[in-house]
């Protein structure tokens, strides 16, 4: 068992009990975390994870929750989140290393003022180091995988290096499910700053026109099946605008469900469940979810993802 007098004892940062986790989550959804915690550094971090599996207590890291739906019931156990311990980017030779805390606006925004190309195409995408790691996020045709060297991670009681080569990256996933990552290496060619900075601008405008960000949202819930767009067979499968409770299918990008003030994850997961539904009966093509299901009962994840 652990405990928060325990916890207390050796723990130098912040520590929410009964956290709701609708404030931590860009769909602004999800009920109580049992315990919050933001490490001060990463020795607090390492610390803290290694009380927590020394006592086989559950716990999960979010980034800036961007890419979760986490149930109304919350989160049995503990969320760890690591923006505050480890959140600086830095030149080390030819290596930019990104600590996993940074926001990927300020992690592209460092590479273009040093004219290094390569990562601007993740502009606009709200999330941190760690979660695009995790994700393997991408746009336009590149992943944060491209020019990446190694991953620092918390695996197995230590602190590792995994090359590329080993972190099973391929469409919105990677192999670092169950670890921690810490941060990031990447070799980024030479670009030409202006070109880049208005690359940068161009592809923020243009999500600005073509997705619902006025509304809190989780992003694309889909992924791409091959060959096709799930924005499209959503749309083509008339749920344009369907709403359940205070959730909707965008009316603006048909693989955003938008938050229409209040909804509860149960709203989100039932919009989910007949996209999915609706869009194989139509066409035979079965949506897998990009967005990871926190907190829910086991079986639900199978049900829709
Ligand atoms: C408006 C909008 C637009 C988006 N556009 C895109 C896009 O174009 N392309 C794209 O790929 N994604 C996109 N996303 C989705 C999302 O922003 C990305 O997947 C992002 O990389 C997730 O980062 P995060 O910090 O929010 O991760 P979270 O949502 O907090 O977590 C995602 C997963 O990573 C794990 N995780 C987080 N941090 C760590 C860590 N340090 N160590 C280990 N595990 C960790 C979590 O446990 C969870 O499983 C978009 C989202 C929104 C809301």
């Amino acid at each position: 068992m652990v405990s928060l007098s325990d916890i207390k004892q050796f723990f130098r940062g912040y520590i929410g009990i009964n956290e709701p986790m609708a404030k931590y989550t860009s769909m602004r959804v999800g009920g109580p975390a049992d315990y919050y915690l933001e490490p001060a550094d990463k020795a607090d971090l390492v610390e803290i994870v290694k009380y927590f599996q020394s006592n086989k207590f559950p716990y999960i890291m979010v980034g800036r929750g961007s890419n979760i739906l986490v149930s109304d019931k919350g989160i049995r156990g503990a969320v760890i989140n690591i923006e505050a311990a480890l959140p600086h980017v830095r030149l080390e030779g030819d290596l930019v290393v990104a600590e996993a805390g940074i926001t990927l606006a300020k992690f592209v925004d460092f590479c273009v003022q040093q004219g290094l190309a390569g990562v601007e195409m993740l502009a606009g995408i709200p999330g941190s180091m760690g979660g695009a790691i995790v994700m393997n996020a991408g746009a336009h045709g590149g992943e944060i995988s491209d020019h990446l060297v190694e991953v620092e991670v918390f695996r197995n009681g230590r602190v590792q290096k995994i090359p590329k080569l080993e972190a099973g990256f391929a469409y919105r996933t990677s192999a670092f499910g169950g670890d921690i990552v810490l941060s990031a290496s990447f070799r980024l060619p030479k670009g030409n700053k202006e070109e880049l900075l208005n690359k940068r601008r161009e592809l923020i405008l243009k999500r600005n026109t073509t997705q619902p960000l006025q509304l809190p949202n989780s992003g694309s819930m889909f992924k791409n099946p091959p060959g096709h767009f799930a924005a499209r067979l959503i749309e083509q499968a008339g749920l344009k605008g369907k709403r359940v409770g205070n959730a909707q299918i965008s009316e603006k990008h048909a693989n955003f469900i938008v938050n229409l003030g209040g909804a509860k994850a149960s709203d989100v997961l039932t919009l989910i469940d007949l996209a999915r539904r609706t869009v194989h009966q139509n066409t035979g093509i079965l949506l897998e979810l990009e967005v990871k299901l926190v907190g829910f009962p086991e079986d639900v994840p199978s049900q829709v993802a």
